[in-house]
């Protein structure tokens, strides 16, 4: 492994002293006071005798490095830092150690990493040091070599993910029916790709379990904030409604210490099912927080209501519901379609943007004898 960053100081530009020979070209220059040349433009040296004593990089023998072994991070100081793999602990390890002398402008570091245990990687440091500023050009490659001991302990979050502390629960459940199996395994990803998002930038931030309770999921979440904005999302993405609850947990370093449940209810359909109101039946495109945006299969016009009609409507399922149907005539405004698990043949009026022809499948959804193309 190789990799390379650049350092740079503090301060920008910290020569000012005395004729640089800049701006004034009939000066004669001074004579270095280390090698002799005429050539001396700070304190008496020249650009090259000045690298030499002033561009400095100091690296210890040894550099140790503690790392989580559950999730990687890297301990530094009383933080611990998420980082991609063991590669940016070394490399962060001799980042952090790496000294570079006070008056250097600016530097190349380029890192040679190679593992010699699981434990120990020896890391080959190659700078090229410049003085910046005025002493822009001053410059030296300066070369270190260190070994990074990785030692282990468990971090402060998989302490307490481990110990199964939380702060707040989302208590996920749908209106007036249970979730399925598949609901629920659904929904567990679901709330694992929210995490990820609400959890970017705060690690302290984690599911610390899941449980599938009464037909529907409960979520333990190791922050109240947490959980706030799982709630909120699921209430805006699904067109859920959302309660909030708090309850005192106990004390904690002498403070009574609140635990937070949201009961997040889903309306009985999700985007992309089937339902039925009076004889229609309708494929749901969109769900908001008062309304829901329908498909009507008959007609293939698309309309909104309001959220009132969850409670009014039959529910007929999502993808499973639809079958394959057959089509045996078309009789222009009319056809047949039989359904080859039953046999059974229904004649429907064409629907809108119908285009199959005789012999040809298309799917389709039966509600109350009547069969629809989805
Ligand atoms: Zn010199
Ligand atoms: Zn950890």
């Amino acid at each position: 492994m190789s990799l390379t960053y650049t350092h740079k100081a503090g301060t920008a530009n910290i020569f000012i002293y005395g004729h640089t020979g800049k701006g004034s070209p009939m000066e004669e220059k001074i004579m270095c006071v280390r090698c002799g040349a005429r050539e001396a433009v700070f304190r008496g040296l020249c650009r090259r005798c000045y690298a030499r004593d002033h561009l400095l990089l100091s690296l210890p023998e040894y550099v140790d490095a503690v790392v989580c072994p559950h999730c990687g991070a890297m301990k530094r100081g009383e933080h611990w830092l998420d980082l991609e793999n063991m590669e940016a602990v070394v490399r962060k390890a001799v980042e952090d150690a790496v000294a570079i002398g006070g008056e250097v402008g600016y530097a190349r570091v380029s890192l040679e990493i190679q593992m010699e245990d699981e434990k120990v990687y020896r890391v080959r440091v190659t700078a090229l040091l410049d003085g910046g500023g005025d002493m822009e050009g001053a410059e030296v490659e300066r070369r270190a070599e260190t070994l990074v001991r990785i030692s282990s302990e468990t971090c402060d979050v998989c302490s307490r993910r481990h110990g199964g502390y939380y702060e707040s629960i989302v208590q996920i459940r749908r209106r007036d029916r249970r979730l399925s199996a598949e609901e629920v395994e659904a929904w567990r990803e679901r709330v694992v790709d929210m995490m990820a998002h609400i959890s970017l930038h705060n690690r302290q931030v984690f599911i610390s379990r899941m449980e599938d309770m009464h037909g529907g999921l409960d979520v333990y979440l190791s922050t109240t904030d947490a959980g706030k904005q799982m709630a909120r999302q699921i209430a805006r993405e699904y067109g859920a409604s959302v309660k909030e609850s708090g309850s005192l947990a106990g004390r904690r370093d002498g403070r009574d210490f609140y635990r937070s449940t949201f009961s997040v209810r889903l309306p009985p359909y999700e985007r992309g099912d089937f339902i039925a109101l009076g004889e229609r039946v309708y494929r749901v495109l969109r769900i908001t927080r008062d309304s829901v945006h329908l498909l009507d299969l008959s007609t293939g016009e698309e309309m909104r209501e309001k959220r009132d009609i969850d409670d009014r409507l039959d529910y007929l399922g999502g993808e499973e519901a639809v079958v394959e149907g057959v089509v045996v005539y078309d009789g222009g405004d009319e056809v047949q379609i039989m359904e080859p698990g039953s046999y059974k043949t229904l004649q429907i009026k064409k629907p809108a943007h119908f285009s199959a022809g005789e012999g040809e499948s298309v799917p389709i959804i039966f509600y109350r004898d009547r069969v629809f193309v989805v």
